[in-house]
């Protein structure tokens, strides 16, 4: 049985599931893309798991 929320390792509050807008710089440029991962509702942490790296800006 799946879980929807995580524990935080920073803070021990809620992770959730979902997604974020994130700015990365791109070949000079500013690029949004929005970021997979579990969210920390308490402190703001963000916790990306494996797959969740592989995403690239497009
Ligand atoms: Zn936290």
């Amino acid at each position: 049985m799946k879980s929807a929320t995580m524990e935080c390792p920073v803070c021990g509050g809620n992770l959730t599931r979902g997604e974020r807008e994130e700015i990365c710089e791109y070949k000079g440029g500013k690029v949004t893309y929005m970021q997979p991962g579990w969210w920390c509702g308490s402190c703001d942490e963000a916790i990306l798991k494996g797959d969740d790296n592989t995403v690239s800006p497009s």
